[in-house]
């Protein structure tokens, strides 16, 4: 099978489309032939080494496909099911071999296209709006990079929880996005101070959670963003990574709470995994929730897509098909 692979770390270029022996299904295992994978900014963090892993590597961690092989003491799936699944790392491939517990079948109606774009950065989104901070009706929350794949599924589930969003955005086309997917107020934090703008927008009294993925640039600011015993919810690092920090600083500025949270903290059972994928995938299907896939690719043009996800000019979901 065709496989994108990463023998060194680097840059878009060391992406190299190979031929790669087709995976076979072990014990609890199920081979999935895929038909799209997802595009997230954790590829970018595997490829470039900022994220540990063994190379080489098959990379991507997200995609969806029929079921065309099981291994020994699978029960959750059967051949010719179509499944999509996210936190199994190989999904740039024709074939990945995915432990069936962490194979979700999709409803019908979705199909693996929209399965790809939904796994990962719609599972986020769902454990930081109602877990990691659940939104209460009223509260203020900040969405950085509020129209990146994580961003417009964040503002939307906010507003299903009766919030109040803030988004920043690079560009005004960004801009005009957020606001479709919710957002009360939208900053261009590339053009103005977004501290001043989120005091202004709240009368000064600042929000309840800051859901930063953006890190090095934004994460003082942010703090100061926060109404006292608010919470910054830094979930990741698409600047680079944020310094060493000081927790004195939390309380100085108001008995703030930090978290660092991450996907696979919020799906590690079986039971959680299928009450975040059935709740995000059952609004898709209901029409609550829109997916915006920006763009298509082969995925012999991985690199291509990583160069425009790192470079900021994707909205939304980059898919890659095998
Ligand atoms: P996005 O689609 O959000 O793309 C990244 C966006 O970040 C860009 O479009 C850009 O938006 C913004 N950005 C700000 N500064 C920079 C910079 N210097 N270089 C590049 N981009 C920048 O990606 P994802 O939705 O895939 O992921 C968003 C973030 O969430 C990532 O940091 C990712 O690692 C993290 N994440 C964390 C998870 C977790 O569980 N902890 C799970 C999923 C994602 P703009 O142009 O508007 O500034």
């Amino acid at each position: 099978m065709k496989a994108i692979r990463v023998k060194s770390h680097g840059g878009p270029e060391v992406l190299t489309l190979e031929d790669i022996p087709d995976p076979k299904p072990g014990a609890a295992e199920a081979v999935v032939k895929l038909e799209a994978a997802g595009l997230n900014y954790i590829d970018v963090y595997y490829r470039t080494g900022l994220y540990k892993v063994q190379l080489p590597l098959t990379l991507g961690l997200e995609g969806a496909g029929v079921v065309t092989a099981v291994g020994p003491n699978v029960t959750e799936v059967r051949v010719g099911d179509l499944v999509a699944y996210t936190g199994v790392a190989g999904a740039y491939a024709q074939l990945a071999a995915v432990p069936a517990a962490r194979l979700v079948k999709l409803p019908e109606g979705l199909d693996a296209k929209a399965g790809a774009a939904a796994m990962l950065q719609g599972m986020t989104a769902h454990y930081l709006s109602h877990s990691t901070y659940p939104l209460k009706p009223g509260d203020w929350c900040l969405v950085h990079a509020a129209a990146g794949g994580v961003g417009l599924l964040l503002c939307q589930m906010a507003k299903m929880r009766g919030a109040r969003v803030i988004g920043t955005v690079s560009t005004e086309a960004k801009a005009t996005l957020a606001r479709e997917a919710g957002a009360d107020a939208v900053i261009l934090y590339t053009q103005q101070d977004f501290e001043a703008e989120v005091k202004r927008v709240t009368g000064g009294a600042g929000v309840q959670v800051v859901y930063d993925s953006v890190g090095e640039t934004t994460f003082d600011k942010s703090l100061n963003c926060l109404a006292m015993r608010g919470m910054l919810a830094l979930y990741g690092q698409s600047s680079g990574p944020v310094s060493p920090f000081d927790p004195a600083i939390l309380n100085q500025k108001g008995s703030l709470f930090l978290t660092r949270p991450s996907l696979f903290h919020y799906t590690a059972s079986r039971e959680e995994l299928l009450q975040r994928a059935g709740e995000v995938l059952g609004w898709i299907k209901a029409g609550k929730l829109r997916l915006r896939v920006d763009l298509t690719l082969p995925l012999s043009e991985a690199a291509e897509a990583h160069r425009r996800l790192e470079g900021r000019q994707t909205t939304g979901k980059v898919l890659l098909i095998p």
